[in-house]
C-alpha cells in the first residue's frame, strides 16, 4: 500500500471532526446541500469535506494530487451534470464560484481552517424560464467521486420547506413537496 492509499483508509476511519464553516457537521463521504428555488432563480449551496473529492485535505503536494485536484474542481465547475433539473422548468447555469482554503480556492471563509479537516463550498445560481415547472433534480456528484456516499439536502422553495436525502447510487430527487 503506497502512502496516499494509507492516508485515504486512516481518513476514511475518522468521522464527525470538527464544525464546517456554516455550522454543518462535517462527515467524510457525506454533502450537504441547500437548494433555494424562487420564481425563475434556483441557487444551490454545496458543502462537503474534501476527503470526498479528493481522499486528502490538505494542499496538494504532488504533481498526481495536483491533477487530482485539477480533476474535481473541473468536475465541480460542470454545474450542467452536477445538477439537472427538470427540463421543462428551462433552467441553465448563471454562475459557479468555489472555494476552499486548503486549496486557495476562490474566496474562503478565513474561520473555515481546522485541525487537520478542510472543506470546499460551492455555490450554483440557475436562471430558470419556468420554476412552476421544476419538480425535481438529478444530483450527478456521485458520478466523479466515487468517495461521496450520502447527501443531505434542504430545500426552500414557494411552497415551503423540507428535507431530502440521497445515497448512493441514487441520483433523482423530488422538488416538490
Ligand atoms: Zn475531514
Amino acid at each position: 500500500m503506497n502512502l496516499r492509499l494509507a492516508c485515504v483508509a486512516l481518513l476514511g476511519l475518522s468521522v464527525s471532526l470538527g464544525t464546517a464553516a456554516q455550522g454543518r457537521p462535517h462527515v467524510h463521504g457525506e454533502a450537504a446541500l441547500d437548494i433555494v428555488i424562487e420564481t425563475g432563480r434556483v441557487t444551490v449551496q454545496l458543502e462537503t469535506p474534501l476527503d470526498g473529492l479528493l481522499g486528502f485535505e490538505r494542499a496538494p503536494r504532488d504533481a498526481a494530487e495536483r491533477r487530482r485536484v485539477d480533476a474535481a474542481v473541473a468536475a465541480l465547475r460542470g454545474a450542467d451534470a452536477l445538477f439537472r433539473f427538470t427540463p421543462a422548468a428551462g433552467c441553465a447555469i448563471a454562475s459557479v464560484e468555489l472555494s476552499s482554503a486548503a486549496l486557495a480556492l476562490g474566496h474562503p471563509d478565513p474561520g473555515e481552517a481546522q485541525a487537520g479537516h478542510a472543506d470546499l463550498d460551492g455555490t450554483y445560481v440557475f436562471k430558470c424560464a419556468d420554476t412552476a415547472r421544476l419538480t425535481e433534480v438529478d444530483v450527478g456528484l456521485f458520478n466523479p467521486f466515487p468517495g461521496m456516499h450520502h447527501i443531505k439536502v434542504e430545500v426552500a422553495a414557494p411552497r415551503g420547506q423540507f428535507k431530502r436525502e440521497l445515497t448512493r447510487p441514487a441520483q433523482r430527487m423530488s422538488l416538490v413537496r
